[in-house]
This record gives C-alpha cells, sequence and structure tokens, in this order.
C-alpha cells in the first residue's frame, strides 16, 4: 500500500519503509510518534484523516466549497497552516509564534521539489529562486489576503530565506542586512496599529531583490504605493497613528527628547489621542525604538540623518498641537507661541513667516501677490494639511534613501548585466469598513486590478497553455473583474476621469455635485449603485452621499465626503514657501522650488495612484509569478480560532475553488520533454544513460516503461501534462529506491 502523510508535528513526508507496516520520517530516519504513539500504518491512516490533504487538488470532493473549508480546518487545527493548490500556497495566520522557521528548515526546503516536502512559504521562496537560476526568467511572488492575514510576514519569512540560503561574501552580507533592516524603518514610519492589525501596513510595496550571476543577493529597490496620510492627522477609535512617533516618545533618550521640546506622555500630543489607545499590548514601543534605532545605522543613517529625520517627526507632533483663536475681525490668530518656536527650530524655518503662513493663504492675481487671512477652520485645515504634506513626503523620502543604500556597488559591471530579480509585493488587501473613504477606493482598485493580473495570469493562462499545446480539457467558468477595473479606470467615464473632472472645477464642484456627476455618467452599470439609482432595499442601506461598487471581493459603500479634497491634496501656497527655504535638509529635498513655478497643474492622487499601479502591472507582467494567498481566521487576533463565516468568505472573493477547479480540469504538472528525460532516464534501461533521438520520443518510452495509464497524462507539443500529482509521486520515489 502507497500511502504519504506528513510527520506531525514535524511536518516531514513520511514513506513506508520498514515489514513491520511502520512509517518513518523520510529525513530524521526514526519512526515519528503522534501523541507519543509510534506511527503505524493504521494511526498514520488515521493521522491522514486528521490532517487532510496538503494539496487541496488532492481532494476528493474538490468542487465542494464545503470540503476546501474542511481540509483547511483540519490542517489549522494540527498548526499545519499551509495548503497548496497545486504551486499556490494558502496560507492561514496562526496567530501565535510556530516552530516551523528555523535555519533546519530552511535546510530542508533548499533545492527541493514542491512536492517531496511540507507545504511552506520556504518551498514558494526556494521554487522562485530555483526558477530565476536554472531559466534565467524574472520572478515575482504576490502575497495577498485582507489586512491581518499575514502578509507582512509572509514577505519578511521570504526575506530571511534568502538572506540564509543563497551563497555569501562580504558585500553581499551587507546587502542582506540592509535588505532585512529596511524592514523594521518602514515599518516604523509606515506600520499603525488598526482595529484589524496591530501592525497594519498602511502603505503598499514591492521589493525588488537583485541577484548576481552566482545567485547571491546584490541589491535591491522598493517602490512605495499610497501611504494612508490621512492617520498623521487624524485615527479612528481604538486605532494609532503611525509606530514611530510612539516609539520615539517613549524610547528617545532624554536630551534628545529635551531638544526636541517633547515630552514622554502620548497624551499630550494632538495627533496622538484621537483613537484613544496610546498603548497596545502587544507592541513594545520602547524595544522597538532600539531596533529601529539600529537599523537606521545599518542603512546608512549617519548621526545627522538620523537628528534631521526626528526632527521632522517632532515638528509634526508639535504642529498638531498649534492652536488658533479668532480676533475682533474673525481672522485665525496663532495662540501657542511654544510650538512655534519649537517648528521653527526643527524645520530650520523663520517663526515669524511660518506662524504668518499658518494664518494666511497667498492668492497670485494678475501678477500680483495677496495674502488673504484665513478663518479659524481654513487655519486648522492649512496645519493639517502641512503636518501630512511633510509627513508623506518624508516618507517617501526615506524610501528612496533606503533604495540607495541597496543599489548594486559592484564594480563588476558584467555580472550586473546579468543580474536578475525576484520582486516581492505585499501590499493591502481588500478593505471594508463601515465608513469607506478615498483611500479605501484607491486599495480596492488596486486588488481588482491584481485580481484582474490573477485571472490572467493563472486561470487565463493556463487554459491557454492547453490551447497552444493541443491538449484537449474541459474549460472552466470564472468571474473576469476586468468590468469592474474599467469602471474605475476608463478614460472619460470611468470613476477617476470624473473625479478629476470635478476637482478642475475649484469654487463650484463639491463632493456631491461628483456623487450627481457619477449618478449621470455610470447609471445602468451593473456594478455601481447609488442612494438615487437603487431600488428601495438599497436605499434602506446606503447613505445619500454613498456610492457603492460590487467588487469582485463584495459589496462596499463608498462615502464622497473628502474626495474632491483628498484627490487634490492641495498645500497651499505660503506653507510650500516655507517649506522651500527649510534649513533641513531632508524637508529641503522634499520640497522643490520648481513646485512653486511650475505652471502645470500636479496630477491628482488617484490619478498618480493609477498611473503608478499601472506601472506595477507592467512590471510584474514582466515576471514569472507566484502566488501566496493569505487568509485571517477571525477577528480577534487569537490563535486556535477559526472563523468559518470570515474563512468562507475569503476563499469565495480569493476565487481558491475556482483556482483548484482549473487545477484539476487540467493537469496538476507539466515538464518539458527534455526536464522530464534528464531528471527520470534512469528509470528506463534505453532511455539510461543517454537517450539520442528527440526527447518527446525518449519521454513516450519512458512513460510506457513506467507504466503510465492513458488517462494519466497526454504529450502535448512541448511539454508533458500529467493528471494527478500521485503519478508524479510514485515516478520520484521510484527515482529514490
Ligand atoms: P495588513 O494588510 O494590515 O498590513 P498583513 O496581511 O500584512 O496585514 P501581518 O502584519 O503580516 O498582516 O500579520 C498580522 C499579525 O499576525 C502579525 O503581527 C503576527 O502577529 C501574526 N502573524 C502573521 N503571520 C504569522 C505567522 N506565519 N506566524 C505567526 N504569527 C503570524
Ligand atoms: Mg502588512
Amino acid at each position: 500500500m502507497e500511502l504519504k502523510i506528513e510527520c506531525i508535528p514535524t511536518g516531514e513526508i513520511i514513506h513506508l519503509v520498514n515489514q513491520d507496516g511502520d512509517f518513518v520520517c523520510s529525513n530524521c530516519k526514526n519512526a515519528p510518534a503522534i501523541d507519543g504513539i509510534r506511527i503505524t500504518m493504521e494511526s498514520a491512516l488515521t493521522a491522514r484523516d486528521r490532517v487532510g490533504v496538503q494539496d487541496f487538488v488532492l481532494l476528493e470532493n474538490y468542487t465542494s466549497e464545503a470540503a476546501f473549508i474542511e481540509n483547511l480546518k483540519k490542517r489549522f487545527k494540527e498548526n499545519l497552516i499551509y495548503t497548496y493548490i497545486g504551486s499556490v500556497l494558502v496560507s492561514v495566520n496562526p496567530y501565535k509564534e510556530l516552530e516551523i522557521y528555523s535555519k533546519q528548515h530552511m535546510e530542508r526546503y533548499r533545492g527541493v521539489s514542491f512536492y517531496e516536502v511540507s507545504p511552506h512559504i520556504y518551498a514558494i521562496a526556494d521554487n522562485s529562486y530555483r526558477s530565476l537560476r536554472t531559466e534565467r526568467k524574472d520572478q515575482c511572488i504576490l502575497i495577498s489576503g485582507e489586512s491581518g492575514a499575514g502578509k507582512t510576514e509572509a514577505s519578511k519569512k521570504i526575506l530571511q530565506y534568502y538572506a540564509v540560503t543563497c551563497p555569501a561574501s562580504d558585500q553581499v552580507e551587507t546587502v542582506k542586512d540592509r535588505l532585512l533592516q529596511s524592514n523594521p524603518v518602514l515599518e516604523a514610519f509606515g506600520n499603525a496599529k488598526t482595529l484589524r492589525n496591530d501592525n497594519s501596513s498602511r502603505f503598499g510595496k514591492y521589493m525588488d531583490v537583485q541577484f548576481d550571476y552566482k545567485g547571491a543577493p546584490v541589491g535591491g529597490h522598493i517602490l512605495n504605493y499610497l501611504l494612508e496620510k490621512s492617520r498623521v492627522v487624524h485615527q479612528n477609535h481604538g486605532e494609532r497613528n503611525f509606530h514611530i512617533f510612539y516609539q520615539l516618545l517613549e524610547g528617545g533618550e532624554e536630551d534628545l527628547l529635551r531638544r526636541m521640546g517633547l515630552d514622554k506622555n502620548a497624551q499630550n500630543y494632538q495627533y496622538l489621542v484621537k483613537g484613544q489607545c496610546a498603548r497596545v499590548s502587544s507592541i513594545n514601543d520602547k524595544n522597538e525604538w532600539k531596533v529601529v534605532r539600529k537599523a537606521l545605522a545599518v542603512i546608512n543613517f549617519n548621526d545627522d540623518d538620523v537628528e534631521e529625520l526626528l526632527s521632522i517627526v517632532a515638528s509634526v507632533l508639535h504642529l498638531g498641537n498649534v492652536q488658533f483663536a479668532t480676533d475682533e475681525q474673525g481672522n485665525a490668530q496663532v495662540t501657542t507661541e511654544n510650538q512655534i518656536k519649537y517648528l521653527a527650530r526643527l524645520l530650520s524655518v523663520d517663526s515669524t513667516v511660518l506662524r504668518e503662513s499658518l494664518i494666511h493663504k497667498k492668492i497670485i492675481a494678475k501678477g500680483e501677490e495677496l495674502n488673504s487671512p484665513l478663518n479659524l477652520e481654513q487655519a486648522a485645515y492649512a496645519r493639517d494639511a502641512l503636518a501630512k504634506a511633510i509627513y508623506g513626503r518624508t516618507f517617501s523620502w526615506l524610501v528612496s534613501k533606503i533604495n540607495k543604500s541597496l543599489t548594486y556597488k559592484g564594480r563588476d559591471l558584467l555580472s550586473l548585466g546579468n543580474a536578475s530579480v525576484i520582486g516581492l509585493l505585499d501590499i493591502y488587501g481588500f478593505e471594508v469598513f463601515q465608513h469607506n473613504s478615498f483611500e479605501q477606493f484607491c486599495i480596492n482598485y488596486c486588488n481588482e486590478k491584481l485580481q484582474q493580473l490573477f485571472i490572467e495570469l493563472t486561470l487565463k493562462s493556463e487554459q491557454d497553455e492547453y490551447e497552444s499545446e493541443g491538449i484537449a480539457w474541459e474549460p472552466v467558468q470564472y468571474f473576469n473583474n476586468k468590468i469592474i477595473c474599467d469602471l474605475v479606470e476608463e478614460k472619460f467615464k470611468g470613476i477617476i476621469s470624473i473625479l478629476d473632472e470635478e476637482c478642475l472645477r475649484p469654487g463650484e464642484a463639491t463632493d456631491m455635485t461628483f456623487l450627481e456627476k457619477l449618478e449621470n455618467t455610470v447609471k445602468n452599470h451593473p456594478h455601481f449603485v447609488t442612494h438615487k439609482l437603487g431600488d428601495q432595499k438599497t436605499r434602506k442601506s446606503l447613505g445619500r452621499d454613498e456610492f457603492r461598487l460590487l467588487h469582485y471581493a463584495g459589496e462596499v459603500n463608498y462615502s464622497v465626503v473628502g474626495f474632491l479634497d483628498k484627490n487634490n491634496d492641495l498645500l497651499f501656497r505660503n506653507l510650500k514657501e516655507v517649506m522651500c527655504e527649510s534649513g533641513n535638509p531632508i524637508i529641503h529635498q522634499c520640497f522643490d522650488r520648481s513646485e512653486l513655478t511650475d505652471k502645470k497643474r500636479p496630477e491628482t492622487a488617484a490619478t498618480q495612484f493609477k498611473t503608478s499601479v499601472s506601472k506595477l502591472m507592467e512590471i510584474l507582467m514582466s515576471k514569472e509569478p507566484s502566488y501566496v494567498r493569505c487568509i485571517k481566521p477571525n477577528d480577534a487576533k487569537q490563535p486556535a480560532r477559526f472563523d468559518e463565516v470570515l474563512i468562507r468568505h475569503q476563499v469565495k472573493y480569493l476565487g481558491l475553488i475556482e483556482n483548484v477547479r482549473v487545477r484539476r480540469a487540467g493537469f496538476a504538472y507539466r515538464r518539458k520533454y527534455e526536464f522530464f528525460l534528464q531528471r527520470y532516464k534512469p528509470l528506463c534501461p534505453e532511455t539510461w544513460p543517454n537517450w539520442n533521438g528527440r526527447a518527446q520520443d525518449g519521454v513516450l518510452i519512458l512513460v510506457k516503461t513506467l507504466g503510465y495509464k492513458p488517462e494519466e497524462y497526454k504529450m502535448g507539443r512541448t511539454k508533458i501534462f500529467i493528471r494527478f500529482p500521485k503519478t508524479l509521486f510514485a515516478t520520484e520515489d521510484a527515482l529514490e529506491e
């Protein structure tokens, strides 16, 4: 009887080897135990029943969502958080530390085929690395899933895998360190505690890791997407601002804080009290501070750089405490002189000019400058806009500074020519809140585009391959979300175009006129509805200021309030001018004078985002993708809780069942004839040691010798297609013997 199961808890594949019917672990060669019982054939069978199958393609009832969830649940209970759908890795966040990420575990996956070891994030990392090395094709690993599902953790594990297992040299060690240490810094500035995740990435990140011809990581490059800047000035109840603020206050040395005019109490800062939760039990800001300080040194920050960077962080806190009162004319006046004093020092700007710029708006009319005073509300708006601009631009500066430290500096240009990359994408997952705004609109649009890519590259390309190889198969229906992407991004008619149009009518257009224009332009679209356009039931569940999109992942209601403002992303001219004059070198680089003289309208936030997303798609399209689909098991951030309703929803919108069906309808494995022959030729006297004819003919003789049945395989134009994994398992076993 042939049987393969995973050893619990080591996760090894166990083979039956001795005559007593005992199983032994393929690695440790000992009979492993399940809860102290030695594994016999019988206990192994029960164990298999307990732990489910390691590839959903192996499920008997593979079209059933219930069977899918059941399998996921079985494995989750046994701490087996990883399961495949063919080459796609499904990962369930365990919300606890598992002993599966040691150096020994990494070694176990190095250079080993997928089906020989149990599913793991390291297998994905290794597989991409090997494809890069052997096929010389750039790779990318796309990690998706909703907030808190484990995307960032997964991407860090992949980086660690490369840092440990790839060839090394002195220079390479530095690059490895920098690649790893860029994470704590970016997380300090770009992550925050939200209701969904105590360490939620509030920006999208795509990172290229560059390898030289020896396969050693020699450099890297990061692209960042849409930081959620609004968090700098406002947080929802139970959420925090970006980590760095709390780290600085908790961990900052006394004289550093004194220099910056800060005290340790987060309660004293307006920008930190909105969410009413400065302290979080799972976060140790003081320790993190130390980690970040060390990391900054690794990525080439000298003492001056650090001081300048932290001055900016401190200045944002002071800015939040700037208060205004109205004078007799109803104009805003600054009442917090102390804050202005610190701001002027930290940002190295003139205090009078800064104070006046915060309460005036400069208008240039007919070549003449006019300084019109602001009222209370406008002044507060200008102040917050400045805080967001400073923080947002500093974040982008930080990314470019990190990129400089990751730039390949080898003199050997030849090897640079051969450098190839593995890209890691860790980008915000689909978001649905009680209240959804411009940020969610952008994030969810990005997810639509990624789903589109998944369809193009996985579902569609799989089926296209059968066609090009001339293989007969059963087509599988899936929902193509292109229609939703078009709804958002189409020229003239798309939501972004309409939003931009309204932004061109300052003074006249409002968020509500934007909504009306939407209603007039995209009515009758199957994925769009508003209060006015909807039936009675829809009206009940939609506010008058909302539009609803039927995303591939579900319905989301977006409130248009703030859309125009966020899309314009305006900073009053005089505040820009002050910043351009700043003596703080970072601020000086972030605010360029050309902005003031440039007559061209700056691109709106949504259009910039659309452009960067479309560039990202091009980058990803040019590479060979691997997928990690992350699932969040419960909303309570707790271990061992498997919330079926929540999980079913994610399984549905990640399109996992369709994914299994496409895999099953087709063939689990395919190999180029040359490759297949090379690997298995020892199994057939006619092909061993050398086969001189066409590879395809050799393979035909080989599979006949191996006793493959006709339904088990098909011969394509360039590849052999094998329907069931077990066929290949058996062949692998034969090779081992
Ligand atoms: P977001 O979209 O909000 O950034 P995310 O998908 O990046 O979410 P992570 O930050 O990776 O989510 O994970 C959330 C938390 O879940 C982590 O801080 C960690 O506590 C836990 N976690 C995730 N993956 C693992 C894992 N493999 N092992 C142990 N804990 C994990
Ligand atoms: Mg994250």
